[in-house]
C-alpha cells in the first residue's frame, strides 16, 4: 500500500503571506499527517514513482484556510422567523440569539455543530475556533462538539461562552465547562481550547474574578469585544469601567487573547490591544446583516493591531468573508485604491494564530515538515498566478470558486466535491426533522 500521496498538477500557491512562493504545474507531497514535498508534478511523481495520485485537475492548490470566529450553534437558525421586529443589536440578541441558544439539546447542538463542519470543509476551511452556547444542556456540551469534529476530521479550538445574562450559577457553570475542556484537550493534536466569554457587558465582575483566579496561564480568552456600542454603555451602567478596562482589569488581555469584531473602539483601545499582543477578528458579513457598522480595519492595522478573519456563524465561507472585508474597505473609504493592502494580511493572521495554539509552527504553510492541510480549488484559473497577482485571484476569482477536495492533517475529507467522512444527505435529513421542534421550543421561550 502507498503511504505517499502527490497532490497534483495544480498552481500551488505555499502561504497566505504577502506574494507568496508560487509553483505554477506543482505539487504537494503527503505521506500520514505531514507535507513531505512541494515541487513540480514532474518532480514529484519522479521523486515518489509509487506515490497515490489524488488529480488536482490543474486547480489552485492552497493551505487549508482557518476560520478565527465561528457559531456552529447558528446552523438551524437559517429560516426561522423570530416574530418579532428586532431594531437593533440587544433586540437581535434577545429575540434571536439567546433564545435559539436556550432551545437547544444534545441532539441539536450535534446536528448544528455537523451541518457547520460539512460547510467548513465543503469551503476548504481546515481549522476552525467555535465560541458554542447551549445553556439547556450545557455540561458536556463541548465534549459532545468534540465528538463530531473528531468524525468530521478537522481540527477545532472549542470554547463555551461564559455569561451572567441567565443567572450567576450558569456563568459558573460556563466557566466549569471551559476548564474541565481544556483539562481533558490541553495538548491534543487536533483539538484545543480558550476560555468562552460571551461580551463584557452579560458578564459580571464576580464571574470575571473568578476566570481570572481559575484560567490556567496559558489558556487565551475568546470573546465578543465591542461588537456594537451597546458593549460599552451597558459595561459602564453596570459595572463603571469600559469593556477593554475590565478585561484589562482582571489580567484577562494578554498575547493569547482572541477579541471578536472591535467594531466600537476608539484609537487608544485599539493601541492598547496592539501594545497586549491579542488579536482583533473582524466579521464583516455579521457586522453587515446586524448593521452594527464596521470595525476600522485600516487604522487598527496603522495602529499596529493584529487583525484577523471569522464568519461569526453567518457562513463557513472564509473566502467569502475576506471578499466581504476586501468590499466593505471599499465602500467604508469611497476609494477605489484601497483594500488590497488592508485585507492582504488577514487570513496569514489566522494561519499564525492557529499555528501558536496547536503548537504547529509551519500549520497554514504547504512546506516540508507542515501539517498535511491542503485544499485544491476547481476551475483552474483562467489567468497566470503570480506573487504578486495572489490576492486578486482569492478575491475576484477564487471567493467565488468552489473547493475539489479538502485534506486536513493528511486525511481527505472532501474528494471531487463530495464528503468522505460526514453523510451530509443523511444529516440535512436529520436536521429537517428535528428544526419544527428546535424552533417550537424557541417560540415558547420568552424574551
Ligand atoms: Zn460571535
Amino acid at each position: 500500500m502507498n503511504s505517499v500521496t502527490v497532490v497534483g498538477p495544480g498552481t500551488v500557491v505555499v502561504s497566505f503571506e504577502q506574494e507568496p512562493m508560487v509553483v505554477t504545474q506543482g505539487a504537494v507531497a503527503i505521506e500520514k499527517d505531514r507535507i513531505i514535498a512541494i515541487g513540480t508534478f514532474e518532480d514529484l511523481c519522479a521523486t515518489y514513482p509509487r506515490a497515490e495520485l489524488l488529480d488536482a485537475h490543474g486547480g489552485l492548490i492552497l493551505p487549508g484556510l482557518v476560520n478565527l470566529h465561528h457559531h456552529f450553534y447558528s446552523a438551524l437558525a437559517r429560516g426561522l422567523d423570530p416574530g418579532m421586529p428586532m431594531h437593533d443589536f440587544g433586540e437581535i440578541l434577545k429575540g434571536l440569539w439567546w433564545r435559539l441558544d436556550r432551545a437547544l439539546d444534545t441532539q441539536t447542538v450535534r446536528l448544528s455543530a455537523t451541518l457547520s463542519l460539512a460547510d467548513c470543509i465543503r469551503w476548504g476551511c481546515t481549522t476552525v475556533f467555535d465560541h458554542h452556547a447551549s445553556p439547556s444542556c450545557l455540561g458536556g456540551s463541548l465534549n459532545l462538539i468534540a465528538d463530531v469534529v473528531r468524525e468530521a476530521g478537522l481540527s477545532a479550538v472549542l470554547s463555551y461562552e461564559i455569561s451572567d445574562r441567565n443567572g450567576h450559577e450558569e456563568a459558573q457553570a460556563g466557566l466549569e465547562e471551559n476548564l474541565q475542556f481544556a483539562s481533558d484537550h490541553g495538548k491534543s493534536p487536533r483539538l484545543r481550547s480558550l476560555l468562552g466569554l460571551h461580551a463584557s457587558f452579560t458578564v459580571s465582575d464576580t464571574t470575571l474574578e473568578q476566570v481570572s483566579k481559575q484560567r490556567p496561564a496559558d489558556l487565551g480568552i475568546h470573546v465578543h469585544l465591542a461588537e456594537d456600542q451597546l458593549d460599552a454603555k451597558l459595561s459602564q451602567e453596570r459595572y463603571g469601567q469600559t469593556p477593554l478596562d475590565r478585561l484589562d482589569h482582571f489580567g484577562l488581555l494578554d498575547g493569547r487573547a482572541l477579541l471578536a469584531h472591535g467594531v466600537d473602539l476608539g484609537r487608544h483601545d485599539v493601541s492598547r490591544i496592539a501594545e497586549s499582543g491579542a488579536i482583533l477578528i473582524h466579521n464583516p458579513e455579521s457586522n453587515s446583516n446586524n448593521a452594527v457598522g464596521r470595525l476600522d480595519l485600516e487604522a487598527a492595522l496603522s495602529l499596529g493591531c493584529t487583525v484577523g478573519l471569522g464568519t461569526d456563524g453567518m457562513s463557513s465561507r472564509m473566502l467569502g468573508s475576506l471578499r466581504a472585508a476586501f468590499l466593505g474597505v471599499r465602500a467604508g473609504t469611497g476609494d477605489p485604491t484601497s483594500g488590497f493592502d488592508t485585507v492582504s494580511g488577514l487570513l496569514h493572521a489566522n494561519s499564525r494564530r492557529a499555528a501558536q495554539i496547536f503548537d504547529e509552527p509551519l500549520l497554514g504553510r504547504l512546506s516540508e515538515g507542515a501539517p498535511a492541510d491542503v485544499i485544491v480549488i476547481d476551475p483552474p484559473a483562467p489567468t497566470q498566478v503570480t506573487p504578486a497577482n495572489v490576492l486578486g485571484h482569492l478575491l475576484y476569482g477564487v471567493s467565488e470558486n468552489v473547493v475539489r477536495h479538502t485534506i486536513a492533517r493528511g486525511r481527505i475529507l472532501l474528494k471531487d466535491f463530495r464528503h468522505t467522512t460526514l453523510d451530509v444527505g443523511e444529516i440535512a435529513a436529520q436536521a429537517l426533522a428535528a428544526s419544527p421542534a428546535l424552533w417550537e421550543r424557541f417560540r415558547e421561550l420568552d424574551t
